[in-house]
């Protein structure tokens, strides 16, 4: 089976990498936020009529609100408001009404119909910390991952990791050889294949890497399933059961799969503090590229440092990863995972049958 895009995975049906654990609550959630649209509209048409006959009601003082929404809606998202940064002035001019604000369940963006609780409550499985700099930012926020909502660029952020693998089955749809590719790519492997976009990615950040006279070694990208139970065996019988674990994905949970993860030579703890390693620590991000895999972050990404590990995510992407996931990879790509479907469906320029205005 194969991925087509992550809005086939959001209707409560068993997930295509065979993950069932979390899609009945995927499901659940998403009938949740369905409901909460029309919350959503009821508030503002209630709000809407109450304010022509009532102007003290249309206040964005929340202490005569919670009667009509209280019941309806979390209050999730004015704990997580820092004082100050709920004031209108803190929004963006081109929202309707700055007031609504201060309205839990009206809209945060002009193009989404979506509410700060909605928002929030795609965020729950976030650290504290990352929901409240998006819930405090969270028309900028939506503003910034809006181009990440074309489903052309849903492969490119699909999680893979320890609990969640891909099907056997699953091959990128346009891998190209690494060293035919482009002249600028050099250091492959001779069988090397990646994905058309992270190679594309790849030549020119080579490129620029060599104009600061460093020589990136990209020795290898596209793993299969069977290479990677393959090569999942052959540390297990090297390094024994739980060290492999640490450093080797099993069959499937392995970012290579994808065609757009890269190992720069030389891979292994000898890359770390090469010219390669500080350059790209400094500057992949700028072509696309994403550390999967940082040091100290074990314990979050499921993996040891590896700093010779680098993931094509797309500019815009690592550019929402180093604003709002405090520079985790795994951070971002947990959140969007699960709630791509639903802010594609919020979106309302997308083309989506599940748009809410189709309600
Ligand atoms: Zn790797």
């Amino acid at each position: 089976m194969k991925y087509s895009s992550f809005s086939s995975r959001s209707n409560g049906e068993q997930g295509a990498n065979g993950e069932q654990a979390t899609s009945g609550e995927r499901g659940a959630r998403q009938a949740g936020i369905i409901s909460l649209c029309f919350a959503a509209l009821g508030g503002l048409t209630l709000a809407l009529l109450l304010s022509l006959v009532e102007p003290s009601a249309a206040q964005p003082d929340g202490a005569t609100e919670p009667a009509r929404f209280s019941a309806r809606v979390g209050h999730a998202v004015r704990s997580l408001m820092e004082p100050g940064r709920s004031a209108p002035g803190a929004f963006p001019s081109n929202v309707t009404n700055p007031q609504d604000a201060e309205n839990p369940a009206a809209r945060i963006h002009p193009e989404f119909a979506l509410s700060h609780d909605e928002l929030v409550d795609l965020l729950q499985n976030a650290p504290d910390s990352i929901r409240k700099r998006i819930g405090n930012e969270a028309p900028a926020f939506l503003q910034a991952a809006k181009p990440l909502l074309d489903p052309q660029q849903a492969e490119l952020l699909m999680l893979v990791d320890r609990d969640h693998p891909l099907p056997s089955a699953y091959r990128p749809a346009d891998l190209v050889p690494m060293l035919d590719f482009d002249e600028r790519i050099t250091g492959a492997a001779p069988q090397a294949r990646i994905d058309r976009r992270a190679a594309t990615a790849l030549a020119e950040m080579q490129e620029a890497a060599r104009a600061d006279g460093v020589e990136l070694q990209p020795w290898w990208a596209y793993r299969s399933y069977r290479e990677q139970e393959e090569l999942h065996a052959h540390w297990r019988n090297e390094a024994g059961e739980e060290a492999a674990h640490r450093f080797s994905a099993a069959a499937g949970h392995s970012e290579h799969q994808l065609g757009t993860a890269i190992d720069f030579a030389p891979i292994g703890r000898e890359f770390h503090g090469t010219p390669s390693d500080r350059w790209l620590s400094e500057n992949a991000w700028r072509y696309g590229f994403s550390l999967s895999y940082p040091e100290g972050k074990e314990e979050i990404t499921g993996y040891m440092h590896e700093g010779w590990h680098y993931r094509y995510l797309g500019r815009k992407a690592v550019e929402l990863k180093r604003e709002y996931f405090e520079g985790l990879q795994q951070h971002m790509l947990e959140f969007l995972y699960p709630a791509l479907p639903h802010l594609r469906a919020a979106h309302e320029d997308s083309p989506n049958p599940y748009s809410p205005k189709a309600f």
